[in-house]
This record gives structure tokens, C-alpha cells and sequence, in this order.
């Protein structure tokens, strides 16, 4: 099957949560990126160049993420325990705007 993926539009720049799997906008979700030197951190801009993962701003999804380290599975890489916690206290400081 030589099908083409390309020019397929999804509902317009929808994003997969590593957690729940959930589909939503990239402005409700938070974005970690995995630069080309292999460091993984939080990309609060939304726009820093690398591999990105996306998560939405929820603790629930955070620990369903943890659980089956799902940040490394969608960077490719190995991600820290840690950097969940990272991503945990982000999540706590921005809860409320
Ligand atoms: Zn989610």
C-alpha cells in the first residue's frame, strides 16, 4: 500500500497527549522538547526546536505519563524520574493564572 499521509489535515494542530492520549489544542497543553543535543526539558514558549512530546496541563495525565515513562517513548530518549517532577512543579506554579 503506497498510501500518502501527506496533505492530511487533523483537526487543526491537535496534539496527543503522552498521558491520556487525549487529542486537544496545543495552547492546553504543555510541550517537552528533546534538543538535538539529547537534553530534556520543559518548552514553556511552546516553540524551542527539537523533538517535542505534549501533555495536558493536568497531574493525572503527568502520573499516567510517569507510569509507562511515556515522555521517552515519544522522544525516543531516556528521560530522569525527575524530569516528571520537573514537569509536576511547572504544572503547580502555572495552575492558576
Ligand atoms: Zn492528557
Amino acid at each position: 500500500m503506497a498510501g500518502s499521509s501527506k496533505g492530511l489535515t487533523k483537526s487543526r494542530r491537535a496534539r496527543k497527549c503522552a498521558g491520556c492520549g487525549a487529542e486537544r489544542s496545543k495552547g492546553e497543553m504543555l510541550r517537552v522538547v528533546r534538543s538535538i543535543d539529547g537534553a530534556v526539558s520543559i518548552d514553556a514558549s511552546g516553540r524551542a526546536q527539537g523533538r517535542g512530546a505534549y501533555i495536558c496541563r493536568s497531574a493525572e495525565c503527568l502520573d499516567r505519563a510517569l507510569k509507562k515513562n511515556a515522555f521517552a517513548r515519544v522522544l525516543k530518549h531516556a528521560v530522569d524520574r525527575s524530569f516528571y517532577g520537573e514537569v509536576a512543579k511547572f504544572l503547580g506554579e502555572s495552575d492558576d493564572e
